[in-house]
């Protein structure tokens, strides 16, 4: 049956914050496609999947040119939800993606250069049968590639009208100041910054610099507030670790169970006692332990240089679940010391 969007999606159940200083408002909850999106996973479930989050205000869908398996699967099978489901709504859509790791053979598919990004942003739009994406990304820094270039590649991208604004992804503290200056000079939008941040992996807090008078670290929350650019942070979940799946051993149908690329049994045994003792403070939040795990990156508030976590999900009703974070995003002095003691930053 035809798709329609659920005429409530913008009820007020999910905050839009702006990316920094600029005028676009991402949804605090977005999609990504890195897993579950591959020709190894359910086409169906896939288009469930990007309903429900459509249905729950959930705008953004976040993906990269190699994500599948196969490289560009995720892209092939997201322009395929588009065309059935989604492409009425496109103007209410941010679609990103990305390039900057391994994607084709040779000197050209892999890194930052010009060569590379533009070609692949081509194919990228092909794949998903888009005339433009939302965002483009430079996925990681490439020492072997002027700065100057990458961003360049960036403004390019831009410029033709290929993507409406420009992204980074795994960038630094020194790098990000540095490519958002580049890019202004150019006049491009730049308004974000994709990394990692989970209850155990906080290194983005203490990523730069140190003040002289300040004995902590400066992080990339400070470098985007500088920047006047946002943070979406990826894999906000630790992949699923701090969520109810491993409570109890390992399902067959979980990422460890069926697709262990990056995350193993081993990650599970290590973390098991702080995801239980998370989940206990978390019941005492009237939360999952999903929803504390993203509240608390989210505990900033709208104003914070946060602006969306970038969850995945295997199931609709995770998303929904993961959706209704934003609901609490309050932690006492008391819930973040007890955080900090369990997983220790
Ligand atoms: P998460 O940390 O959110 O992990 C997602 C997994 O958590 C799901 O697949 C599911 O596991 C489980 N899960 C999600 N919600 C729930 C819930 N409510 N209850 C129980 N389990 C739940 O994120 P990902 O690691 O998937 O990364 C998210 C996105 O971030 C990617 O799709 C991609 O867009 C982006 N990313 C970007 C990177 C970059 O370099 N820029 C690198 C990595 C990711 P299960 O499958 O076991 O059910």
């Amino acid at each position: 049956p035809r798709y329609i969007a659920d005429d409530n999606r913008y009820d007020g159940r999910m905050p839009y914050s702006r990316c920094g200083r600029s005028g676009l408002a991402m949804p605090q909850v977005s999609l990504g496609l890195w897993h579950n999106f591959g020709d190894n996973a359910c086409f169906d479930t896939m288009r469930a999947i990007c309903r429900t989050a459509f249905d729950a205000g959930i705008t953004q869908f976040d993906i990269a040119n190699n994500y599948g398996p196969e490289y560009g699967a995720a892209e092939r099978n997201f322009g395929r939800v588009l065309k059935q489901d989604l492409k009425p709504y496109r103007d209410e859509l941010l679609i990103t993606t990305k390039a900057g790791y391994d994607m084709w053979p040779g000197p050209y598919g892999d890194g930052g250069s010009r060569k590379y990004l533009l070609a692949s942003l081509d194919q990228s739009l092909s794949r998903l049968g888009l005339d433009y994406v939302d965002i483009f990304y430079s996925h990681r820094m490439d020492d072997d590639t002027p700065l100057e270039e990458t961003m360049g590649a960036l403004a390019s991208a831009v410029q033709s009208g290929k993507a409406l604004y420009a992204g980074i992804s795994n960038y630094d503290y020194e790098t990000t100041l540095r490519a958002v200056e580049i890019l202004r000079e150019l006049h491009v939008p730049i308004v974000i910054n994709q990394v990692r941040y989970n209850i155990f992996d906080r290194h983005i807090e203490l990523d730069g610099p140190r003040d002289s008078n300040d004995e902590k670290p400066l992080g990339l929350k400070d470098a985007a507030q500088k920047a006047g650019i946002g943070l979406i942070t990826f894999s906000p979940l630790a992949q699923g670790l701090l969520t109810n799946r491993y409570l109890d051993g390992i399902p067959t149908d979980s990422r460890v169970g069926h697709d262990p690329r990056f995350l193993h049994e081993e990650d599970v045994k290590s973390r098991h006692e702080q995801i239980m003792q998370l989940n206990a403070l978390a019941q005492d939040r009237g939360q999952s332990l999903a929803q504390m795990a993203l509240s608390w990156i989210l505990r900033d508030g709208i104003d914070g240089s946060i602006s969306s976590v970038l969850i995945g999900a295997s199931k609709p009703e995770q998303v929904l679940d993961c959706a209704q974070a934003v609901k609490n995003t309050h932690f006492s002095e008391d819930e973040l010391a007890a955080i900090d003691a369990i997983a220790p930053v």
